[in-house]
């Protein structure tokens, strides 16, 4: 059973997964690397400085996440 470094959740992984793999925690949305399989070792990404790609997606992300929160704030109030 792996664990999320970051906010410790117990981790449902693919058994596929292969060394230097790419996920994302379902607790904290940690972006999660696997950088020993014996034993299994997860380690969060930080951002790096090819972020091109990735960080188009972790915008997005962010995006949703506040829409959702305004919406929410709106509701209350
Ligand atoms: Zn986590």
């Amino acid at each position: 059973m792996a664990r999320c470094p970051e906010c410790h959740a117990k981790l449902v992984m693919s058994p596929n997964f292969a060394l230097w793999d790419h996920f994302f925690c379902t607790e904290c949305e940690a972006e999660l690397e696997v950088v020993d399989l014996d034993p299994l070792e997860l380690e969060v990404v930080h951002d790096v400085s090819n972020e091109e790609e990735e960080e188009e997606d972790l915008e997005d992300l962010e995006e949703e996440e506040e829409e959702v929160l305004d919406w929410e704030d709106e509701e209350e109030w």
